[in-house]
């Protein structure tokens, strides 16, 4: 079960993932491997800068003529054989899914990995109308099987190692067989489990990395297949693709499929690279539909800081370098989006005093925007939202007391000898800010008084 955001805070939620020494392990290992890999492979690129600076340009320019871009995008598709629709929200997303797979009278759907489709909580929408989904990731399959919730852009499942893999597997789909911990043990039972259901699909519902206004194009990259066979097996293929994953020209692509692969999975390209253009006579789906999603995105495009979070390309880079994201996991941002883009974007989507705790989770070390692909300075869109979000009442109080103490040197003064008295250790309006903080021990000479003694 996925979704945009879940219930209570990030406070509420780290405390048990920072209990679970089990899931540090896991984390800690599979973050530290890609993090090496991608090292790797970006120090072999002279030019990666200048393709960062190239990703991060081209996104800027979209964003600003996104409407332009959009109703091109629309024309191409349409030219190409394609419909397209438009969803407001996760809701009308969801209600056009389930119409095209009623009219097609299809009871279940395939689907390769879709954070956008996990955002809308599609899977449990067709569920509800009575439609099975198929999620055929492998790590997607896990988390589904298992009715967990992704911790990870890239790596859903990053959360479980083989043996419980294995587990999960063994309980659900061996059909009795024992299964071995090996990966080519779990991903041939995945294997089995899902070619015959790929066989007889005929609808597909899918994401999308890239589209592009100029052709209509769509593009899907990922590494084991299942993605490929699911946008060219079916007879029907719904993309659900947020707005923000345009990009102008196919030539665009050059940029992006080399910074996605390097970032993401620490790759020089990746393994399947699928580019679709409408529909094409006896060749892979034969009815093509887009549905454009929105979901909070415009409101998003109108903060000037935060719209940056829209430029991402959720490679994962900055949760793999992330000190916060590596100790407490996904699961603590209760969104599909955790980690530093998380951070940032899952409150712009979500809306004004939704999730406002988010941007909180975060030691702004700066490690996220060093890496990320487009350059987002995540640390400043962090800062800008901190400043948005709903205070405590008790912290708007103790906010004002300082400004109206440091408003006036004698009053400042005052509050040094008191601090220095020890009769401030704590700061008795604001409990909840101290329950993880200590105030800084005020030094016993301010500097004025020292400079006032020091021997001439
Ligand atoms: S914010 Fe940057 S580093 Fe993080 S997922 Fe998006 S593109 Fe990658």
């Amino acid at each position: 079960m996925s979704s945009l955001i879940g219930e209570g805070t990030f406070e509420d939620r780290a405390p048990m993932a920072l209990g679970n020494a089990q899931l540090r392990r896991n984390l800690g290992k599979a973050t530290s491997t890609i993090r090496a890999k991608r090292a790797g492979v970006v120090a072999e690129l002279p030019d990666w800068e200048a393709l960062r600076a190239a990703g991060a340009a081209i996104k800027e320019r979209t964003a600003r003529h996104l409407d332009r871009y959009l109703e091109e995008f629309e024309a191409s598709v349409t030219r190409a054989g394609g419909v397209v629709h438009w969803a407001r929200d996760g809701r009308e997303a969801n209600a056009v899914v389930i119409a095209l797979a009623r009219e097609h009278g299809v009871e279940e759907v395939v689907k390769p990995k879709s954070i956008a489709t996990d955002e809308i909580g599609l899977n449990d929408a067709l569920e509800g109308a009575g439609i099975a989904a198929i999620e055929t990731d492998l790590a997607e399959l896990i988390i589904q099987l298992d009715d967990d919730f992704p911790s990870h852009v890239l790596v859903p499942a990053i959360h479980r190692n083989r043996a419980e893999i294995r587990e999960i597997f063994e309980r659900t789909i061996a059909e009795g067989r024992s299964l071995g911990d090996a990966p080519a043990d779990l991903a041939e039972a995945a294997r089995l489990h899902l070619r015959e259901r790929f066989l007889r699909a005929r609808f597909a519902v899918s994401g999308a990395n890239f589209g592009v206004a100029e052709t209509g194009t769509v593009a899907l990259v990922e590494s084991e297949g299942n993605g490929r066979m699911c946008v060219t097996l079916p007879e029907v293929l719904v993309t659900v693709m947020g707005i923000e994953k345009l990009v102008p020209r196919f030539a665009d692509l050059e940029v992006f499929l080399q910074l996605l692969p390097r970032s993401s999975t620490g790759e020089r390209m990746n393994p399947y690279t699928s580019l679709w253009t409408g529909v094409t006579e006896g060749d892979g789906p034969r009815e093509f539909h887009v549905v454009l999603l929105d979901n909070g995105r415009t409101d998003a495009l109108a903060d000037e800081v935060g719209r940056q979070a829209l430029r991402c390309i959720r490679c994962s880079a900055c949760l793999n370098v992330c000190p916060v994201y590596e100790r407490v996991g996904g699961h603590a941002y209760g969104s599909v989006y955790p980690g530093p883009i998380g951070a940032i974007l899952t409150p712009q989507l979500a809306g004004a005093g939704k999730a406002d705790s988010l941007p909180f989770a975060s030691s702004l070390c700066g490690a996220c925007a060093d890496v990320c692909p487009v350059k987002i300075d995540i640390p400043e869109v962090l800062i800008h939202l901190r400043g948005r979000a709903e205070k405590p009442r008790g912290e708007r109080a103790a906010m004002r007391a300082l400004a109206w103490t440091f408003g006036s040197r004698a009053r400042y003064q005052r509050a040094q000898r008191l601090a220095r008295s020890g009769r401030l250790d704590r700061l008795p309006i604001m409990p909840p800010w101290q329950r993880m903080r200590d105030l800084p021990v005020v030094p016993k000479q301010s500097f004025r008084e020292w400079w006032r003694e020091r021997p001439r």
